[in-house]
Protein backbone atom coordinates (compact mmCIF):
# COMPACT_ATOMS: atom_id res chain seq x y z
CA UNK A 1 0.00 0.00 0.00
CA UNK A 2 1.60 3.22 -0.73
CA UNK A 3 0.67 6.27 2.08
CA UNK A 4 -0.48 8.83 -0.50
CA UNK A 5 0.81 11.83 1.40
CA UNK A 6 -0.26 10.28 4.67
CA UNK A 7 3.81 9.54 5.50
CA UNK A 8 4.15 12.51 8.13
CA UNK A 9 1.49 10.93 10.79
CA UNK A 10 0.16 7.68 12.04
CA UNK A 11 -2.07 5.54 14.13
CA UNK A 12 -0.97 5.14 17.73
CA UNK A 13 -2.71 4.08 20.76
CA UNK A 14 -4.01 7.60 22.06
CA UNK A 15 -3.98 7.11 26.34
CA UNK A 16 -8.04 6.41 27.16
CA UNK A 17 -9.05 7.72 23.66
CA UNK A 18 -8.75 4.56 21.72
CA UNK A 19 -6.91 5.32 18.30
CA UNK A 20 -5.16 8.81 17.98
CA UNK A 21 -3.45 10.47 15.27
CA UNK A 22 0.60 11.74 15.75
CA UNK A 23 2.80 14.27 13.74
CA UNK A 24 6.26 12.28 12.26
CA UNK A 25 7.95 15.55 11.80
CA UNK A 26 7.28 18.92 12.48
CA UNK A 27 4.65 21.46 11.38
CA UNK A 28 4.27 25.15 11.74
CA UNK A 29 0.67 27.36 11.94
CA UNK A 30 -0.91 27.15 8.35
CA UNK A 31 0.89 23.94 7.58
CA UNK A 32 -1.27 21.28 5.64
CA UNK A 33 -0.42 18.31 7.18
CA UNK A 34 -2.56 16.31 5.01
CA UNK A 35 -5.14 16.80 2.56
CA UNK A 36 -7.53 13.70 1.90
CA UNK A 37 -10.64 13.13 -0.49
CA UNK A 38 -14.01 11.88 0.75
CA UNK A 39 -14.23 7.80 0.58
CA UNK A 40 -17.51 8.77 -0.08
CA UNK A 41 -19.68 11.58 0.23
CA UNK A 42 -22.90 12.85 -1.06
CA UNK A 43 -25.14 16.21 -1.47
CA UNK A 44 -27.75 16.98 1.16
CA UNK A 45 -30.88 16.08 -0.02
CA UNK A 46 -32.44 19.11 -0.18
CA UNK A 47 -29.69 20.55 -2.59
CA UNK A 48 -29.73 17.85 -4.82
CA UNK A 49 -30.25 19.93 -7.71
CA UNK A 50 -28.34 23.25 -7.06
CA UNK A 51 -24.91 21.53 -5.94
CA UNK A 52 -22.47 20.14 -8.17
CA UNK A 53 -22.49 16.18 -7.31
CA UNK A 54 -19.06 16.06 -7.52
CA UNK A 55 -16.86 18.79 -6.45
CA UNK A 56 -19.87 20.54 -4.43
CA UNK A 57 -19.92 23.90 -5.90
CA UNK A 58 -22.75 25.63 -5.80
CA UNK A 59 -23.91 26.96 -9.43
CA UNK A 60 -26.52 28.76 -11.32
CA UNK A 61 -26.75 26.35 -14.31
CA UNK A 62 -25.96 22.45 -13.69
CA UNK A 63 -26.07 19.55 -16.16
CA UNK A 64 -29.03 16.55 -15.25
CA UNK A 65 -27.45 13.20 -15.38
CA UNK A 66 -29.54 12.07 -18.71
CA UNK A 67 -30.19 8.39 -17.23
CA UNK A 68 -31.17 8.59 -13.74
CA UNK A 69 -32.55 12.48 -13.54
CA UNK A 70 -31.62 13.19 -10.32
CA UNK A 71 -27.51 13.82 -10.38
CA UNK A 72 -26.33 17.05 -10.92
CA UNK A 73 -22.83 18.87 -12.08
CA UNK A 74 -21.01 21.39 -13.49
CA UNK A 75 -20.08 20.33 -16.91
CA UNK A 76 -18.83 17.26 -18.59
CA UNK A 77 -15.38 17.15 -17.00
CA UNK A 78 -17.38 16.69 -13.19
CA UNK A 79 -19.55 14.33 -14.83
CA UNK A 80 -17.07 12.32 -16.34
CA UNK A 81 -15.31 11.77 -12.86
CA UNK A 82 -18.62 11.15 -11.05
CA UNK A 83 -19.45 8.52 -13.20
CA UNK A 84 -17.23 5.41 -11.33
CA UNK A 85 -19.27 6.17 -7.75
CA UNK A 86 -22.59 7.23 -9.98
CA UNK A 87 -22.80 4.23 -12.58
CA UNK A 88 -24.41 1.68 -9.49
CA UNK A 89 -26.20 4.14 -7.93
CA UNK A 90 -28.06 5.77 -11.64
CA UNK A 91 -29.71 2.19 -12.29
CA UNK A 92 -30.11 1.68 -8.76
CA UNK A 93 -32.20 4.92 -8.50
CA UNK A 94 -33.78 4.24 -12.30
CA UNK A 95 -34.48 0.32 -10.56
CA UNK A 96 -36.25 1.56 -7.15
CA UNK A 97 -38.38 4.46 -9.39
CA UNK A 98 -37.48 7.23 -6.39
CA UNK A 99 -34.15 8.75 -4.65
CA UNK A 100 -33.55 7.05 -1.31
CA UNK A 101 -32.16 9.72 1.60
CA UNK A 102 -28.91 11.31 1.98
CA UNK A 103 -27.95 8.95 4.64
CA UNK A 104 -29.48 5.85 2.69
CA UNK A 105 -27.18 6.93 -0.56
CA UNK A 106 -23.74 7.63 1.36
CA UNK A 107 -24.33 3.87 2.48
CA UNK A 108 -24.33 2.59 -0.44
CA UNK A 109 -21.49 4.66 -2.23
CA UNK A 110 -19.27 3.12 0.48
CA UNK A 111 -20.35 -0.61 -0.25
CA UNK A 112 -20.07 0.05 -3.68
CA UNK A 113 -16.53 1.31 -3.42
CA UNK A 114 -15.83 -1.73 -1.10
CA UNK A 115 -17.34 -4.06 -3.52
CA UNK A 116 -15.04 -2.19 -6.24
CA UNK A 117 -11.82 -2.03 -4.74
CA UNK A 118 -12.31 -4.53 -1.50
CA UNK A 119 -12.75 -4.19 2.31
CA UNK A 120 -8.78 -3.72 3.12
CA UNK A 121 -7.10 -0.78 3.74
CA UNK A 122 -7.69 1.42 0.43
CA UNK A 123 -5.03 3.36 -1.05
CA UNK A 124 -3.94 6.43 0.92
CA UNK A 125 -5.71 5.42 4.11
CA UNK A 126 -4.06 4.65 7.30
CA UNK A 127 -7.14 2.35 8.08
CA UNK A 128 -10.25 0.66 6.78
CA UNK A 129 -13.64 1.45 6.35
CA UNK A 130 -14.13 -2.09 8.93
CA UNK A 131 -11.93 -0.29 11.63
CA UNK A 132 -13.64 2.78 11.98
CA UNK A 133 -15.46 3.48 14.97
CA UNK A 134 -19.78 3.27 14.87
CA UNK A 135 -20.82 3.45 18.97
CA UNK A 136 -24.04 0.94 17.45
CA UNK A 137 -23.55 -0.03 21.23
CA UNK A 138 -23.89 3.89 22.79
CA UNK A 139 -27.25 4.28 20.44
CA UNK A 140 -30.26 5.06 22.75
CA UNK A 141 -34.06 3.58 22.04
CA UNK A 142 -34.74 6.88 19.41
CA UNK A 143 -31.31 6.33 17.25
CA UNK A 144 -31.72 2.43 17.52
CA UNK A 145 -35.18 3.08 15.85
CA UNK A 146 -33.89 5.30 13.27
CA UNK A 147 -30.89 3.18 12.48
CA UNK A 148 -33.53 0.33 12.19
CA UNK A 149 -35.48 2.26 9.65
CA UNK A 150 -32.47 3.30 7.54
CA UNK A 151 -31.39 -0.37 7.96
CA UNK A 152 -34.31 -1.19 5.98
CA UNK A 153 -34.56 2.02 3.23
CA UNK A 154 -31.16 0.95 2.53
CA UNK A 155 -32.05 -2.92 1.45
CA UNK A 156 -35.13 -1.46 -0.48
CA UNK A 157 -32.66 0.40 -2.23
CA UNK A 158 -29.98 -1.82 -2.59
CA UNK A 159 -29.85 -3.71 -5.80
CA UNK A 160 -29.63 -7.44 -5.82
CA UNK A 161 -26.66 -8.15 -8.40
CA UNK A 162 -24.60 -6.03 -6.48
CA UNK A 163 -22.66 -7.54 -3.46
CA UNK A 164 -24.64 -8.81 -0.67
CA UNK A 165 -23.47 -7.56 2.82
CA UNK A 166 -24.63 -9.04 6.18
CA UNK A 167 -26.90 -6.81 8.17
CA UNK A 168 -24.38 -6.22 11.10
CA UNK A 169 -21.89 -4.96 8.29
CA UNK A 170 -25.05 -2.90 7.20
CA UNK A 171 -25.96 -1.23 11.16
CA UNK A 172 -22.34 -0.98 10.97
CA UNK A 173 -21.94 1.61 8.06
CA UNK A 174 -24.75 3.29 9.56
CA UNK A 175 -22.68 3.89 13.03
CA UNK A 176 -19.77 5.26 11.18
CA UNK A 177 -22.01 7.71 9.28
CA UNK A 178 -23.63 8.99 12.66
CA UNK A 179 -20.10 9.49 14.55
CA UNK A 180 -17.81 10.14 11.57
CA UNK A 181 -19.46 11.84 9.06
CA UNK A 182 -18.02 15.75 7.92
CA UNK A 183 -19.72 18.56 6.78
CA UNK A 184 -19.00 19.61 3.43
CA UNK A 185 -19.74 23.24 2.44
CA UNK A 186 -19.67 25.01 -0.95
CA UNK A 187 -17.04 26.71 -2.30
CA UNK A 188 -16.87 29.67 0.02
CA UNK A 189 -17.96 27.35 2.81
CA UNK A 190 -21.00 29.94 4.05
CA UNK A 191 -23.12 26.79 3.66
CA UNK A 192 -23.46 22.88 4.42
CA UNK A 193 -24.15 21.38 1.07
CA UNK A 194 -23.05 17.54 1.81
CA UNK A 195 -22.01 14.95 4.01
CA UNK A 196 -18.81 12.49 3.44
CA UNK A 197 -16.44 10.06 4.90
CA UNK A 198 -12.57 10.69 5.42
CA UNK A 199 -10.74 7.82 6.99
CA UNK A 200 -8.30 9.28 7.86
CA UNK A 201 -9.45 12.66 9.44
CA UNK A 202 -11.61 10.60 11.46
CA UNK A 203 -8.60 9.09 13.36
CA UNK A 204 -8.14 12.49 14.52
CA UNK A 205 -9.12 13.41 18.89
CA UNK A 206 -11.55 16.34 19.95
CA UNK A 207 -9.62 18.74 22.12
CA UNK A 208 -11.56 21.92 22.87
CA UNK A 209 -8.39 23.97 21.90
CA UNK A 210 -6.54 21.47 19.60
CA UNK A 211 -3.57 21.93 17.53
CA UNK A 212 -5.34 21.54 13.79
CA UNK A 213 -8.15 22.44 11.76
CA UNK A 214 -10.19 21.15 8.98
CA UNK A 215 -11.30 22.92 5.85
CA UNK A 216 -12.90 21.38 2.67
CA UNK A 217 -10.88 23.07 -0.33
CA UNK A 218 -11.14 22.03 -3.94
CA UNK A 219 -12.45 18.41 -3.41
CA UNK A 220 -10.62 17.54 -0.49
CA UNK A 221 -10.71 18.29 3.21
CA UNK A 222 -7.05 19.39 4.58
CA UNK A 223 -5.60 18.97 8.34
CA UNK A 224 -3.91 21.99 9.01
CA UNK A 225 -1.73 22.95 11.73
CA UNK A 226 -2.67 25.68 14.19
CA UNK A 227 0.35 26.22 16.33
CA UNK A 228 3.78 24.30 16.07
CA UNK A 229 3.59 20.98 16.57
CA UNK A 230 6.56 18.69 17.26
CA UNK A 231 7.22 14.93 16.36
CA UNK A 232 5.52 12.88 18.14
CA UNK A 233 2.76 15.22 19.42
CA UNK A 234 -1.01 14.13 19.16
CA UNK A 235 -2.63 16.10 16.37
CA UNK A 236 -6.37 17.25 17.51
CA UNK A 237 -9.25 18.56 15.95
CA UNK A 238 -12.09 20.45 17.51
CA UNK A 239 -15.64 18.53 16.86
CA UNK A 240 -17.63 21.52 18.46
CA UNK A 241 -17.56 25.33 18.68
CA UNK A 242 -15.35 26.67 21.61
CA UNK A 243 -17.95 29.62 22.59
CA UNK A 244 -19.33 27.70 25.40
CA UNK A 245 -18.53 27.00 28.64
CA UNK A 246 -16.79 23.99 29.27
CA UNK A 247 -19.80 22.29 31.18
CA UNK A 248 -21.77 22.53 28.08
CA UNK A 249 -19.37 21.69 25.76
CA UNK A 250 -18.86 18.48 27.69
CA UNK A 251 -22.87 17.22 27.60
CA UNK A 252 -22.85 18.47 23.57
CA UNK A 253 -19.70 15.67 23.29
CA UNK A 254 -21.40 13.20 25.36
CA UNK A 255 -24.46 13.08 23.83
CA UNK A 256 -23.51 13.61 19.62
CA UNK A 257 -19.94 11.81 20.12
CA UNK A 258 -20.22 9.68 23.53
CA UNK A 259 -17.38 10.53 25.14
CA UNK A 260 -16.06 12.71 28.10
CA UNK A 261 -13.68 15.47 27.16
CA UNK A 262 -10.69 15.67 29.45
CA UNK A 263 -8.97 18.24 27.54
CA UNK A 264 -6.87 20.76 29.65
CA UNK A 265 -9.59 23.88 28.76
CA UNK A 266 -12.37 21.31 30.24
CA UNK A 267 -10.51 19.69 33.03
CA UNK A 268 -9.04 23.68 34.46
CA UNK A 269 -12.30 25.04 33.13
CA UNK A 270 -10.10 28.06 31.39
CA UNK A 271 -12.07 30.84 29.94
CA UNK A 272 -15.06 29.83 31.89
CA UNK A 273 -14.79 32.65 34.12
CA UNK A 274 -14.29 35.16 30.86
CA UNK A 275 -17.46 33.46 29.35
CA UNK A 276 -19.59 34.14 32.46
CA UNK A 277 -18.10 38.07 33.09
CA UNK A 278 -20.43 39.85 35.12
CA UNK A 279 -19.91 43.95 35.32
CA UNK A 280 -17.42 45.05 38.02
CA UNK A 281 -16.80 47.33 39.91
CA UNK A 282 -19.14 49.48 42.63
CA UNK A 283 -22.02 48.57 40.41
CA UNK A 284 -21.38 45.19 40.93
CA UNK A 285 -24.81 43.78 40.15
CA UNK A 286 -25.93 40.94 42.37
CA UNK A 287 -26.42 36.98 41.89
CA UNK A 288 -29.77 37.20 41.41
CA UNK A 289 -30.02 39.39 39.10
CA UNK A 290 -27.54 37.58 36.63
CA UNK A 291 -29.56 34.44 36.84
CA UNK A 292 -32.61 36.71 35.74
CA UNK A 293 -30.93 38.59 32.68
CA UNK A 294 -29.10 34.99 32.06
CA UNK A 295 -32.48 33.51 31.78
CA UNK A 296 -34.09 36.50 29.75
CA UNK A 297 -31.17 36.12 27.25
CA UNK A 298 -32.06 32.47 26.74
CA UNK A 299 -35.53 32.90 26.28
CA UNK A 300 -34.82 35.93 23.88
CA UNK A 301 -32.49 33.60 21.86
CA UNK A 302 -35.21 31.19 21.48
CA UNK A 303 -37.61 34.41 20.31
CA UNK A 304 -34.60 35.52 17.78
CA UNK A 305 -34.49 31.96 16.49
CA UNK A 306 -38.08 31.87 15.61
CA UNK A 307 -38.20 34.84 13.82
CA UNK A 308 -35.21 34.33 11.93
CA UNK A 309 -36.04 30.72 10.58
CA UNK A 310 -39.99 33.42 9.59
CA UNK A 311 -37.40 35.86 8.30
CA UNK A 312 -39.00 38.72 10.20
CA UNK A 313 -35.90 40.36 10.32
CA UNK A 314 -36.93 43.30 11.76
CA UNK A 315 -38.49 41.94 14.98
CA UNK A 316 -34.91 40.19 14.93
CA UNK A 317 -33.57 43.83 15.65
CA UNK A 318 -36.04 44.67 18.06
CA UNK A 319 -35.33 41.69 20.35
CA UNK A 320 -31.78 42.31 19.98
CA UNK A 321 -31.73 45.51 20.94
CA UNK A 322 -34.46 45.05 24.05
CA UNK A 323 -32.12 42.21 25.47
CA UNK A 324 -28.80 44.28 24.87
CA UNK A 325 -30.49 46.81 27.28
CA UNK A 326 -31.11 44.25 29.91
CA UNK A 327 -27.53 43.26 29.18
CA UNK A 328 -25.38 45.68 29.16
CA UNK A 329 -25.52 47.01 32.99
CA UNK A 330 -25.17 43.36 34.14
CA UNK A 331 -22.88 41.16 31.73
CA UNK A 332 -19.62 41.73 31.45
CA UNK A 333 -18.18 42.64 27.61
CA UNK A 334 -17.22 38.83 26.61
CA UNK A 335 -20.03 36.84 28.33
CA UNK A 336 -21.11 34.61 25.74
CA UNK A 337 -24.42 35.82 26.01
CA UNK A 338 -23.82 38.89 25.24
CA UNK A 339 -21.88 38.03 22.20
CA UNK A 340 -24.66 36.20 20.93
CA UNK A 341 -27.15 38.98 20.61
CA UNK A 342 -23.66 41.19 19.02
CA UNK A 343 -23.27 38.61 16.91
CA UNK A 344 -26.77 38.39 15.58
CA UNK A 345 -27.71 41.81 15.87
CA UNK A 346 -24.65 42.94 14.10
CA UNK A 347 -25.26 40.22 11.00
CA UNK A 348 -28.76 41.35 10.59
CA UNK A 349 -28.44 44.94 10.92
CA UNK A 350 -25.73 44.84 8.31
CA UNK A 351 -28.38 42.79 6.15
CA UNK A 352 -30.95 45.48 6.02
CA UNK A 353 -27.88 48.16 5.50
CA UNK A 354 -27.99 49.85 8.74
CA UNK A 355 -24.65 49.38 8.59
CA UNK A 356 -23.23 52.29 11.72
CA UNK A 357 -25.37 50.28 14.02
CA UNK A 358 -24.04 47.06 12.66
CA UNK A 359 -20.57 48.19 13.25
CA UNK A 360 -20.67 49.49 16.77
CA UNK A 361 -22.05 45.76 17.88
CA UNK A 362 -19.63 43.77 15.51
CA UNK A 363 -16.92 45.98 16.65
CA UNK A 364 -17.85 44.41 20.48
CA UNK A 365 -18.19 41.07 19.19
CA UNK A 366 -14.79 41.15 17.74
CA UNK A 367 -13.23 41.94 21.07
CA UNK A 368 -15.00 39.71 22.94
CA UNK A 369 -14.24 36.94 20.75
CA UNK A 370 -10.33 38.00 20.57
CA UNK A 371 -9.89 37.21 24.55
CA UNK A 372 -11.99 33.88 24.24
CA UNK A 373 -11.04 32.24 20.90
CA UNK A 374 -7.40 30.61 19.62
CA UNK A 375 -6.08 33.65 17.84
CA UNK A 376 -5.96 30.82 14.76
CA UNK A 377 -9.79 29.97 14.84
CA UNK A 378 -11.04 29.49 11.75
CA UNK A 379 -15.01 31.20 13.34
CA UNK A 380 -12.72 33.92 14.82
CA UNK A 381 -11.60 34.59 11.42
CA UNK A 382 -14.85 34.36 9.69
CA UNK A 383 -16.58 36.69 12.00
CA UNK A 384 -13.53 39.16 11.74
CA UNK A 385 -14.12 39.08 8.61
CA UNK A 386 -17.75 40.27 8.39
CA UNK A 387 -17.23 43.11 11.19
CA UNK A 388 -14.56 44.50 8.42
CA UNK A 389 -16.82 44.33 5.78
CA UNK A 390 -19.74 45.98 7.72
CA UNK A 391 -17.41 48.41 9.06
CA UNK A 392 -16.32 49.61 4.90
CA UNK A 393 -20.13 49.50 4.26
CA UNK A 394 -20.00 52.10 7.08
CA UNK A 395 -17.61 54.18 6.13
CA UNK A 396 -15.21 53.41 8.55
CA UNK A 397 -12.29 52.57 7.00
CA UNK A 398 -9.69 52.83 9.22
CA UNK A 399 -11.06 49.79 11.88
CA UNK A 400 -12.81 48.26 8.41
CA UNK A 401 -9.29 47.76 6.98
CA UNK A 402 -7.56 46.84 10.45
CA UNK A 403 -10.36 43.87 10.84
CA UNK A 404 -9.70 42.49 7.07
CA UNK A 405 -5.71 42.69 7.78
CA UNK A 406 -6.50 40.54 10.80
CA UNK A 407 -9.11 38.46 9.43
CA UNK A 408 -6.97 37.54 6.58
CA UNK A 409 -4.02 36.72 8.71
CA UNK A 410 -5.73 34.25 10.37
CA UNK A 411 -7.52 32.80 7.39
CA UNK A 412 -4.37 32.31 5.68
CA UNK A 413 -3.79 29.89 8.53
CA UNK A 414 -7.13 28.42 8.53
CA UNK A 415 -8.26 28.13 5.40
CA UNK A 416 -4.99 28.54 3.40
CA UNK A 417 -4.36 30.86 0.26
CA UNK A 418 -6.06 29.30 -2.16
CA UNK A 419 -9.36 28.83 -0.88
CA UNK A 420 -11.82 31.29 -2.65
CA UNK A 421 -12.84 33.03 0.68
CA UNK A 422 -9.09 33.59 1.34
CA UNK A 423 -8.58 34.86 -1.84
CA UNK A 424 -11.77 37.17 -1.85
CA UNK A 425 -10.35 38.26 1.34
CA UNK A 426 -6.99 39.21 -0.51
CA UNK A 427 -9.07 41.53 -2.27
CA UNK A 428 -10.64 43.46 -0.06
CA UNK A 429 -7.35 43.70 1.66
CA UNK A 430 -5.76 45.35 -1.68
CA UNK A 431 -8.91 47.75 -1.84
CA UNK A 432 -8.96 48.55 1.17
CA UNK A 433 -5.78 49.62 1.79
CA UNK A 434 -5.70 51.64 -1.26
CA UNK A 435 -8.97 53.57 -0.08
CA UNK A 436 -7.13 54.26 3.20
CA UNK A 437 -4.39 55.49 1.59
CA UNK A 438 -6.34 57.96 0.06
CA UNK A 439 -8.62 58.66 2.55
CA UNK A 440 -5.50 59.96 4.60
CA UNK A 441 -4.59 62.00 1.50
CA UNK A 442 -8.01 63.47 0.78
CA UNK A 443 -10.98 62.54 2.48
CA UNK A 444 -12.83 64.41 -0.47
CA UNK A 445 -11.55 61.85 -3.51
CA UNK A 446 -12.04 59.11 -1.01
CA UNK A 447 -16.23 60.24 -0.47
CA UNK A 448 -16.16 60.19 -3.96
CA UNK A 449 -14.07 56.53 -5.05
CA UNK A 450 -16.65 54.74 -2.38
CA UNK A 451 -19.24 55.82 -4.21
CA UNK A 452 -18.38 54.53 -7.29
CA UNK A 453 -17.32 51.21 -5.67
CA UNK A 454 -20.73 50.64 -4.11
CA UNK A 455 -22.21 50.92 -7.27
CA UNK A 456 -19.86 48.16 -8.96
CA UNK A 457 -20.53 46.08 -6.03
CA UNK A 458 -16.27 44.55 -5.43
CA UNK A 459 -17.56 43.89 -1.97
CA UNK A 460 -20.79 42.34 -1.86
CA UNK A 461 -23.35 43.43 0.29
CA UNK A 462 -24.26 40.38 2.89
CA UNK A 463 -25.99 37.69 2.22
CA UNK A 464 -29.34 37.07 3.55
CA UNK A 465 -29.01 35.95 7.57
CA UNK A 466 -29.11 32.15 7.92
CA UNK A 467 -29.46 30.25 11.62
CA UNK A 468 -26.57 28.57 10.10
CA UNK A 469 -23.52 31.34 10.35
CA UNK A 470 -20.84 28.90 10.01
CA UNK A 471 -21.30 25.63 9.08
CA UNK A 472 -20.39 23.02 12.02
CA UNK A 473 -17.47 20.57 10.86
CA UNK A 474 -18.87 17.90 11.99
CA UNK A 475 -22.15 16.39 10.31
CA UNK A 476 -24.05 15.54 13.69
CA UNK A 477 -28.21 15.81 14.53
CA UNK A 478 -28.22 18.01 17.53
ZN1 LIG B 1 -18.48 20.28 -10.27
ZN1 LIG C 1 -27.53 9.14 -13.23
ZN1 LIG D 1 -12.70 19.89 26.33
Amino acid sequence: MTKGGMESVEVFPAEGKGRGLRAQKEFLPGDVIFAEPAYAAVVFDSLTHIVCHTCFKRQERLHRCGQCKFAYYCDRTCQRVAWLDHKSECSAIKRHGKVPTENIRLAARIMWKMEREGSGLAEGCLVSIDDLQNHVENFGEEEKKELHADVESFLEFWPPQSQQFGMQFISHIFGVINCNGFTLSDQRGLQAVGVGIFPNLCQANHDCWPNCTVIFNNGKIELRALSKISPGDELTVSYVDFLNVSEERRKQLKKQYYFDCTCEHCKKQIKDDLMLAVKEGEHKPSAEMVKEVIQFSKDTLEKINKARLEGVYHEVVRLCRECLKKQEPVLGETNIYLLRILSIASEVLSYLQMFEEAADYAKRMVDGYLKIYHPNNAQLGMAVMRAGVTHWHAGLIEAGHGMICKAYAILLVTHGPSHPITKDLEVMRVQTEMELRMFQQNELMYYKMREAALKNQKIQVMPEPTTETSPSLFHKKE
